[in-house]
C-alpha cells in the first residue's frame, strides 16, 4: 500500500463516524487515532468556563428521521450523519409540512447534496436533505423524532508529545469535529498522525506537540489549559482540508513574518507544487483562536482548497471520492519538508572570522558534496560571510540563491571541522519563543 493510499484508507476509517464538537463520536475517533499514536486525552466538563466561552452539554445521538404521510422515512439518520443538525435536542411529535419545512435545510444550488449544519449554542433542532426530495415532499401531517441527549458531560481533546533537544515546540492542530465529510477534515485527522510518526521516527531538535481537537471550543479549551506555558511555542500549523485536487495553500499568522512563514512560503515556491500564499484573516479553522491577540502564536495553516473554496464544502459531496492518495501523500511530503526546513533552520557563527578560513588544510576543497564542487564551494563560502549569529541559513539560502538543502549540508560540513558553532540565542536557548530578526535582502 502507498503512503497516499495507507492515508485514504484511515480517512475512510474516520469517515462513518458521527462527530461533533463533545459527545461519543469525538471518542470514538480519537480512540481511532489513539491506536496509531500515544494520545492524552483531555476532558473538560460540560459548564466549565473558557474564556468568553462555556463548555456546552455533551451532545450524543442514537437516531433520528422523518416519516411522511403514509408512515414512510424520508430521511433517516441512519442513511448519512449529514441529516441530522448536529446538536439537535430530542423531539418527538406529529407537524404539518409548513412546519416541518421550517426544520428543514437544503442546498437549492446543488440539489442532490445534503448540507451539514450545526447549532451547537442555541437549543434547535434540524434535518438536512437533498433539495430535489425536499421539493417533493406531499402534503399532510410529518412525524418527526430525534433521539438524542444533551446532558451534562465535557468535551474530549487528544494531545501527543515529543519531546526534542528543547523544550521550544512546534505545535500541529487538527480539528475532530465533523461528521462524515472527507476533506474537512477526515484528512486532516488521518495525516497528522502519520505526520506524527515520521517526526518520532528520529532525533529531533525542537519538541512537538498534536493537538486533535473540536473546532473553536476545543482549541479554547487547549489554549485555556496551556495559558502559562504557551511561550513555548516557536512554530505552528493548523493542519486540514489536505486530500482534495487543489494545489496547497499556505495561510500566514496573524504577525505575518514568522519563521513558519517564511519557511512554508520558500517551501511552497517550488515551481512542482504551484502553491499558494494567502495572507492572515480572521476566519477560517483554530488558528481564530491561536492567532487571537491575546496570544498571537507564530501559527500558520496548511490547506489545499480553503474554507469555503470549493463547491463541496460543508456537504455530503465532501466525500471520500473528493479526497485522493496522491494529494494526501503529497501534503504529508509538504509537512515534512516544512518541519524539516524549521529543524534545519539553525543561527550558526563562524569561529574564523578575519578572512576566510583556509579550506584546503580542512579538506574542503574539491571533494565532492551535495551537488557541483563549485556550488559547494559557494555555498561554503557564502556560510562563512554570513554566518555572524544573526542569519538563518533559510536567510542564507534566499540571500545567495543557493538551495536550502546546499546551505543547510555545507553548514553541517564546517560545523564538523569546527568552523562553525551553533549561535547561543538558537532554539532552546530561551524557554520564550521569540519572533526572528528582519533582515533587510
Ligand atoms: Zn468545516
Amino acid at each position: 500500500m502507498s503512503v497516499g493510499q495507507g492515508l485514504h484508507a484511515f480517512a475512510r476509517e474516520l469517515y462513518p463516524i458521527c462527530r461533533s464538537i463533545t459527545g461519543g463520536g469525538v471518542r470514538r475517533t480519537l480512540a481511532l487515532i489513539g491506536q496509531r499514536l500515544p494520545l492524552a486525552l483531555r476532558e473538560v466538563p460540560s459548564g466549565t468556563r473558557i474564556f468568553d466561552w462555556e463548555v456546552p452539554p455533551e451532545w450524543n445521538i442514537e437516531d433520528a428521521y422523518v416519516l411522511d404521510p403514509r408512515g414512510a422515512p424520508v430521511v433517516s439518520f441512519a442513511d448519512h450523519n449529514l441529516h441530522i443538525v448536529s446538536y439537535s435536542e430530542p423531539v418527538q411529535l406529529s407537524l404539518s409540512l409548513e412546519q416541518l419545512q421550517a426544520r428543514l435545510h437544503t442546498l437549492p444550488a446543488a440539489p442532490d447534496w445534503i448540507p451539514y449544519r450545526t447549532s451547537y449554542y442555541q437549543r434547535s433542532w434540524g434535518f438536512c436533505l437533498p433539495h430535489r426530495q425536499f421539493s417533493q415532499l406531499p402534503p399532510g401531517r410529518y412525524h418527526a423524532c430525534v433521539r438524542s441527549r444533551l446532558q451534562p458531560g465535557s468535551l474530549t481533546y487528544g494531545e501527543w508529545y515529543l519531546p526534542g533537544r528543547t523544550r521550544q515546540e512546534v505545535l500541529l492542530f487538527t480539528h475532530i469535529c465533523h461528521p462524515s465529510l472527507a476533506n474537512d477534515n477526515a484528512s486532516g485527522m488521518a495525516l497528522l498522525p502519520a505526520l506524527a510518526a515520521w517526526l518520532a521516527s528520529a532525533p529531533r531538535r525542537y519538541s512537538y506537540r498534536a493537538v486533535f481537537a473540536p473546532g473553536t471550543i476545543g482549541s479554547l479549551c487547549w489554549l485555556k489549559a496551556n495559558e502559562q506555558r504557551l511561550g513555548r511555542v516557536a512554530h505552528g500549523l493548523v493542519l486540514g482540508l489536505l486530500g482534495d485536487a487543489a494545489p496547497l495553500t499556505y495561510k500566514r499568522s496573524r504577525r505575518g513574518d514568522c519563521e513558519i512563514d517564511r519557511v512554508a512560503a520558500y517551501v511552497l515556491r517550488d515551481p512542482a507544487l504551484t502553491g499558494a500564499l494567502i495572507p492572515f484573516e480572521p476566519y477560517g479553522y483554530d488558528e481564530r483562536q491561536l492567532c487571537s491577540p491575546g496570544f498571537n502564536l507564530p501559527v500558520g495553516r496548511l490547506t489545499r482548497s480553503v474554507n469555503g473554496g470549493y463547491p463541496q464544502y460543508h456537504s455530503s459531496a465532501d466525500d471520500l471520492g473528493l479526497i485522493r492518495p496522491a494529494a494526501l501523500a503529497q501534503s504529508l511530503a509538504v509537512c515534512q519538508r516544512i518541519l524539516s526546513v524549521l529543524e534545519d533552520n539553525r543561527r550558526w557563527v563562524g569561529t574564523h572570522t578575519k578572512g576566510e578560513p583556509r579550506l584546503g588544510k580542512r579538506g574542503l576543497y574539491g571533494s565532492t558534496g551535495g551537488g557541483s564542487p563549485a556550488m559547494r564551494e559557494r555555498s561554503l563560502l557564502w556560510i562563512l560571510n554570513q554566518a555572524d549569529g544573526s542569519a538563518s541559513l533559510l536567510d542564507i539560502a534566499e540571500r545567495s540563491g543557493v538551495a536550502f538543502d546546499e546551505i543547510a549540508a555545507a553548514a553541517g560540513e564546517l560545523a564538523r571541522v569546527r568552523l562553525l558553532r551553533e549561535a547561543p540565542d538558537a532554539a532552546g536557548a530561551k524557554a520564550k519563543a521569540k519572533p526572528p530578526p528582519r533582515r533587510p535582502s
